[in-house]
């Protein structure tokens, strides 16, 4: 087995732990790897193993690797967003994690508008409140939900976090808690057309921890590629 397919069967199993230690279904959890600043030659690898979410953080190198991978994936953006970029995003991304204000969400729903199509997203959300990080705070998000549900192409499917670094990973579980209670509560608003199921949360350090406290999306970068260089 290359290396990839076998770090790719380490973490489905570890996913499958997670689940049964918390009584989770594992149909529940998907596995999203994270493939930026990766070759598309390794995202095939990925697939070829059996992997079909793939997530990327950067536009433009989003648009190249998509033109050279051949495999039917399903990309999923979950990087910093400019609103200038998403007509690039249009037609090719299945879901878009990283929403994090209304400006954005309205350029997203003016270019979907144009087909007409509906995109999936998430609201991104700035849970440990770090100034270097994107993400509504938690207080702004009940807002930002009712202003994008009023968008016709854009649809709220739940929610997504990258909180602070920790080492630690039990250091990181009360902001994975934190987002689902979030989910919770906005799920609890009943606005229409406004879904929670999904919760982006958990990464390569993290990602038992995260499927625990009910992760849906597990964002997996270096367990799967190794560490990035650039
Ligand atoms: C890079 C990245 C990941 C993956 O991080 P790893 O630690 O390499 O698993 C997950 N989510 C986002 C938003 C990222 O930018």
């Amino acid at each position: 087995m290359n290396p990839i397919a076998a770090n790719i069967k380490d973490i489905q199993e570890r996913i499958a732990n997670a689940c049964r230690t918390s009584g989770r279904p594992l149909d529940k959890v998907r596995l999203i790897a994270v493939s930026k600043v990766k070759p598309a030659a390794l995202i095939e690898e990925a697939y070829a193993a059996g992997q079909r979410l793939f997530g990327e953080n950067y536009v433009q190198e989003f648009r190249d690797k998509q033109e050279q991978v051949t495999a039917p994936v399903e990309w999923h953006f979950i990087g910093a967003l400019q609103s200038n970029k998403v007509k690039y995003l249009k037609d090719s991304v299945h879901m878009i994690h990283s929403v994090d204000r209304l400006s954005l969400a309205q350029e997203i729903n003016r270019q979907w508008g144009k087909t007409p199509a509906v995109v999936d997203i998430l609201l991104q959300v700035n849970i440990g409140d770090e100034e270097s990080k994107a993400g509504c705070t938690p207080e702004q998000l009940e807002e930002l939900a009712r202003q994008v549900a009023q968008l016709p192409h854009v649809k709220i499917r739940g929610l997504m976090c990258l909180p602070p670094y920790c080492d630690d990973p039990e250091e990181v579980r009360p902001y994975f808690k934190q987002l689902r209670q979030l989910a919770e509560k906005i799920a609890g608003l009943d606005i229409p057309g406004v879904t929670m199921e999904e919760l982006s949360m958990g990464m390569s350090g993290d990602f038992e921890v995260a499927v625990e406290e009910g992760a849906t999306l597990v964002r997996v970068g270096t367990a799967i590629f190794g560490e990035r260089r650039k």
